[in-house]
């Protein structure tokens, strides 16, 4: 059985704010509104794509906008359009994103009926103070009624926050990133502040006001982050703004297109310096589970560099069963 996964992309409409920040035409690049036809077309593709293995594991996504404040008869004939796909067990179940006062006991109970399996909220941060600087238009307690609503009616929940924020420290994002563990969902997004043109941010850059964090310190920031949520049994799912590849709007922030690798290398190459630290320099060998050996050298070598600057001459070597960000040092010349 193949796993197969339709996105939608419901541009900005059913928006009641303009958050400092967005300007999803420039990330998506989609103006076209997404009709019923549309999501019959992108899943006939989809089910194409398989050569007749069914996708039933599969969910049918509509991301972006504020997908349950879109006009209620536009919002059903999208999820009509989906559904017909999920009763037939084509599908698993639909995946909406929406903002926190999108969510109601009602619009808990359309859902349900339409086969929505999976909600994500737009929280981005929940200090109120951060949260009105960048016009939000919600409250963090928004955000934890949405979650407590969703979590009653069985709906699996996931919440994306976001870094570098107008008026936001780092203290403020690891403060959400602890508010949102209380609220356990069952995934997370990080999306560290990408300042695109036209935007409120865009507007307080020029002027001064706002200074945007850049690659260095949001990686080092989420190398924090990541690990916190994943201790807690929270997956991270996405770190880092998705682009189609232009970027030409993409004036300033913390854009990469490998920012989650970077993020990873930094926990490996921080975890390894803790090690270290603790032996006298030299040469070592630093052994990582399958699949992670890239990380723990790090883009063009720069964490084993790193680790040389500080009289570590390190290899990186794979061993069968260490777990992820799990290192074992041994120095070169013992056997
Ligand atoms: S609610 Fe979401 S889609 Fe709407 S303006 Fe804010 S960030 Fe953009």
């Amino acid at each position: 059985m193949k796993h197969v996964n339709v996105a939608l992309f419901v541009v900005h409409i059913g928006c009641p704010h303009r958050c400092s920040f967005c300007d999803q035409r420039s990330i998506t690049r989609v103006a076209h509104k997404v009709t019923p036809e549309d999501v019959h077309s992108a899943v006939e593709t989809a089910l194409a794509s398989l050569d007749g293995e069914t996708a039933s594991e599969g969910e049918i996504a509509f991301f972006g906008g504020s997908f349950t404040m879109i006009d209620r008869e536009y919002m059903m004939s999208l999820l009509d359009a989906a559904y017909s796909y999920v009763k037939n067990g084509v599908f698993r179940g639909i995946r909406i994103s929406t903002r926190p006062d999108g969510i109601t006991e009602e619009i808990c109970e359309i859902l349900k009926s339409r086969g929505v399996t999976s909600v994500e909220l737009g929280a981005q941060s929940l200090d109120d103070r951060v949260l009105k600087l960048n016009e939000r238009g919600h409250t963090a307690k928004q955000v934890e009624d949405a979650c407590r609503m969703l979590e009653s009616h069985g709906f699996e929940t996931g919440l994306q926050m976001m870094t570098g924020l107008y008026g936001s420290s780092d203290e403020d994002s690891i403060e959400t990133a602890r508010k949102i563990i209380a609220l356990s969902p069952a995934t997370v997004r990080i999306y560290p502040t990408v300042v695109i043109e036209g935007t409120k941010l865009y507007e307080l850059m020029r002027s001064g006001e706002f200074v945007p964090k850049g690659i260095e310190e949001t990686v080092d920031l989420c190398a924090k982050l990541i690990p916190m949520f994943e201790n807690a049994g929270i997956k991270v799912i996405r770190v880092g703004l998705h682009s189609d590849g232009d970027t030409s709007k993409f004036a300033a922030g913390a854009f990469h297109p490998a920012l989650r690798e970077l993020c990873e290398g930094r926990i490996y190459r921080d975890a390894a310096l803790r090690e270290l630290n603790n032996m006298t320099p030299g040469k070592y060998i630093l052994s990582v589970g399958p699949g992670q050996r890239s990380k723990m050298t790090g883009q063009k070598k720069a964490n084993l560099s790193f680790l040389r600057d500080r009289g570590y001459d390190c290899e990186v070597a794979q061993e069968e069963g260490l777990t992820k960000y799990e290192i074992k040092v041994r120095k070169k010349d013992a056997s």
